[in-house]
């Protein structure tokens, strides 16, 4: 088989995953003349966007998709009826070489099904980054996938050379995952995390820098939504608990997507795309908003809304806290508004600093206006009176059936 025919193979068995976003991770510059590549000036996520906006892409591919496990959920599984390739290292490491100078790409993902054992997988994963490193120098964006069941040592290796690790959780509980990936060890999975967190952040907390660098980006994993039954409220008290105990960068939810020959113990269809859009969107409330879970989600409500984002869902169920003047509320309640970013509200704090905000200067702050005018007050606005009463507020936001499912 050539290189082509295995990389149309690997590139489309490593598809996904979705863990591969690239932020965080500490500048890396071979404009000295001394490299090649440079993670200077931004960061990405796998053909997708940035915090920042910016897309950028990685060659993500799987050094094989020949995998000993038979995950239920997983097209790669020991079962499947798919073709199988792999790459030697050299051949991932020249793909790497020859997309970054074609300038197709600025890093590398590379993940593997597992074959002969955990330890022999991840050390050939370790040395396609450890070649890239050394050899060529390489000074693009790495991101490996962990092998949970790895030796230390060579996860010690992993970090050396990667920017970020990643270990899949898979499922948000431990039960599912019995139940449809049973070769996974969940206990070696959360321990490998918490490995990986003491390594963090002995590397963080040496100002020294005497000790080896260890993945300046962190760690993360990602979650499949929609495999089996667990609600909103449980995935993102999974999250909670990930975040939590091994400061997880980020947690990735990936909506479950059928596969060819699936178990019957899978669901037929996926779900929609704008849960996993949702769960994104209640992830940020909970790092960057100060919200609680239970404000989100609760025994009575374990699902987020689809025809809503979670805010404006948390809004309408807290109309007396609105209208709020924003020449004059708290930062924090200011991240309570809907359609309010963190952006807009630094730039309000700044403003208002010096001016009276007003209707006109809503989009200067990018604050989009039909969202936000029925919760907020200015000095030339004030919702009309019982707007916020009105039970039919809620139609005013709700997006299209079709928006719904393609998740715009
Ligand atoms: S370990 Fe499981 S999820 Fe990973 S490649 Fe193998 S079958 Fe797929």
């Amino acid at each position: 088989m050539d290189i082509q025919q295995k990389l149309k193979i690997l590139a489309d068995a490593a598809k996904y995953d979705a863990s591969c976003a690239s932020s965080g991770t500490t500048a890396r510059d071979s404009r000295d003349g001394k490299g090649l590549g440079s993670t200077a000036p931004g960061m990405g996520i796998c053909h997708s966007y940035a915090p920042d906006g910016r897309c950028i892409s990685l060659l993500k591919v799987l050094l094989t998709n020949a995998c000993n496990y038979d995950c239920l959920y997983c097209v790669n599984r020991a079962s499947s009826n798919v073709p199988r390739a792999r790459f030697t290292v050299k051949e991932v490491v020249q793909l790497t070489l020859d997309f970054y100078r074609r300038n197709y790409i600025e890093g590398l993902f590379l993940s593997s099904g597992i074959i002969r054992s955990p330890d022999y997988t991840m050390e050939q994963v370790v040395r396609v980054a450890r070649t890239l490193r050394e050899e060529h120098r390489f000074r693009g964006y790495i991101h490996l996938k962990t092998i949970p069941e790895a030796d230390d040592a060579l996860i010690s290796e992993a970090g050396k050379y990667a920017d970020r690790l990643s270990i899949n959780i898979e499922l948000p509980e431990d039960t599912s995952l019995a139940k449809l990936a049973p070769e996974k060890d969940v206990r070696a999975i959360r321990r490998t995390m918490g490995r990986l967190r003491l390594k963090l952040d002995e590397s963080s907390d040496d100002k020294t820098k005497k000790r080896p660098r260890f993945a300046p980006a962190g760690q993360s994993t990602q979650m499949i939504v929609g495999a089996d039954a667990a609600s909103d409220q449980t995935i993102l008290a999974t999250s909670a608990n990930l975040y939590g105990s091994y400061k997880l960068k980020r947690v990735y939810y990936s909506a479950f997507s059928p596969i060819p020959d699936a178990s019957r113990n899978l669901p037929l269809q996926a779900p929609p795309l704008m849960r996993e859009h949702r769960l994104y969107q209640a992830d940020w409330l909970l790092r960057f908003y100060g919200f609680a879970i239970d404000e989100i989600v609760d025994p009575d409500n374990p699902m987020l809304p689809l025809a809503i984002d979670p805010k404006l869902a948390w809004a309408l169920r807290h109309r007396d806290r609105f209208p709020l003047d924003i020449n004059h509320a708290s930062r924090e309640d200011l991240l309570r508004v809907p359609g309010f970013g963190r952006t807009a509200v630094d730039r309000i704090v700044a403003t208002r600093q010096h001016t009276t905000i007003r209707v006109s200067d809503l989009a200067r702050l990018h604050i989009p206006r039909r969202k936000a005018l029925p919760f907020i007050v200015l000095p030339d606005h004030r919702p009309p009176p019982r707007q916020l009463d009105d039970a039919r507020l809620i139609e005013r936001f709700a997006p299209r059936p079709a928006q719904l499912q393609l998740g715009l």
